[in-house]
């Protein structure tokens, strides 16, 4: 850290956390009240139903104080049994570590790999599960958007693929980095449980994280034998019919839930979603005027929400960041397990807008400069010129 505070904002453009907005954090300053009171149940209602527009279901959504990796844990143990196999679709980071927290479960484990350069192929998930005569296949997980690579799979398309092999595996899928940005519809592309974290389309600070649940898991979980305590879904929704939770919430974080889902209705999540999507091509844009690479191969995948980018060989992303950060106090997203160092990522999601935007990718330009980053200048400029053509 510098010694003295840097003035004006920071600028947080990591794939999340995201900016978390006035308008949220002054929701939370109150002070925590009696959650077993009658003054909660109000609140705790008014999440709980949010949710389920936000998640565009009619299931329900469980709200568990944990980081997203929570809601991974809780996903599994409830509705799988010691022995069962997962197929998991290895898109980046985050699906291994999913992929490597079902091992520790006790589940066995089965991977599809990519190249980390495209989201999941729906076809290699429809040929696997064909083959799996036996039904020994129990849960598909899928990452929704790979925060690591800035890939987004299609998850219309894989529950497509799961019906056409007619298999009967559960179809599981985290949607971290991708809810409350990019359009996602839990009951519509018929998911059983969609996993959901506080901290980047949400908005709100770290914390919270969510399982919206089918009937069709609900079921799987009265025949499942992991065990499972805190993460007990039936414990939840036994609460949850009155407003109320099994152990105590992190009250002040829904304050600022409500608030969030209020802004996110408000906006409306198809123009919040195409607000998004605007950012994400305005970026593209600014890179390849660079003449930089985006991670991403596959058109059809590019995330919403955040843009990887390659540097060339022999330059380093991690020294790039450092020098964006030292000098122009904003934070960039590192590359993860075999990208270190290879790829930055830029955040453009949750509360954001077109001067965001510009200042980001102004930030980016002058970082690329200072390190001495073969490119071209001027991908800031042909961002403006797209945002200013393409007004909201
Ligand atoms: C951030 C993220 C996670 C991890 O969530 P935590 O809140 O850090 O536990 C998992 N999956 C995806 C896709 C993410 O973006």
């Amino acid at each position: 850290m510098p010694h003295s505070k840097p003035s004006g904002r920071h600028f947080l453009q990591i794939p999340g956390p995201s900016n978390v907005p006035d308008r949220i954090l002054r929701a939370m300053d109150f002070p925590t009240i009696d959650h077993r009171g009658p003054e909660f149940a109000e609140l705790g209602k008014k999440c709980l139903s949010g949710l389920q527009e936000v998640f565009k279901t009619r299931a329900h959504v469980i709200i568990y104080p944990a980081s997203g990796t929570g809601a991974w844990e809780a996903a599994l143990v409830n509705t799988l049994s010691a022995g069962d196999t997962v197929l998991m679709i290895e898109t980046g980071h985050f699906a291994s570590l999913w992929y490597k927290l079902a091992a520790r479960l006790g589940v066995h484990t089965e991977l599809l790999k990519t190249d980390w350069r495209r989201g999941a192929d729906p076809q290699a998930i429809e040929a696997r599960l064909a083959a799996d005569k036996e039904g020994k296949i129990k849960a598909v997980c899928v990452v929704h958007n790979e925060t690591s690579t800035g890939a987004m799979s299609r998850i219309s398309d894989i529950r497509a693929a799961i019906d056409a092999a007619q298999h009967d595996a559960l179809l599981m899928v985290d949607t971290i980095s991708s809810l409350g940005s990019s359009d996602y519809c839990h009951d519509a592309w018929g998911v059983d449980v969609t996993v959901a974290g506080s901290q980047k389309g949400l908005m709100l600070p770290p914390g919270l994280s969510f399982n919206a649940v089918s009937e069709k898991a609900r079921q799987a979980a009265k025949n499942a034998d992991l065990p499972r305590s805190y993460w007990d879904w039936e414990d939840q929704l036994a609460a949850n019919s009155s407003g109320a939770f099994p152990y105590t919430p992190a009250t002040n974080l829904l304050y600022g839930l409500s608030e969030a889902i209020d802004m996110l209705l408000e906006e409306g999540l198809e123009n919040v979603f195409a607000r998004h999507k605007r950012h994400a091509q305005a970026t593209r844009i600014a890179v390849q005027a660079w003449g930089l690479e985006v991670l991403c191969q596959e058109p059809l995948d590019f995330s919403n929400t955040l843009t990887a980018v390659l540097l060339p060989d022999g330059h380093n992303a991690d020294a790039f960041r450092s020098t964006v950060l030292k000098n122009f106090n904003m934070s960039l997203g590192n590359g993860l397990s075999h990208l270190a160092g290879k790829v930055f990522r830029i955040g453009h999601l949750g509360d954001f807008n077109d001067l965001m935007m510009i200042g980001t990718l102004g930030g980016v330009e002058m970082g690329l400069a200072l390190s001495d980053v073969p490119h071209q200048s001027g991908g800031t400029d042909a961002a403006m010129q797209f945002l200013k053509n393409n007004l909201t």
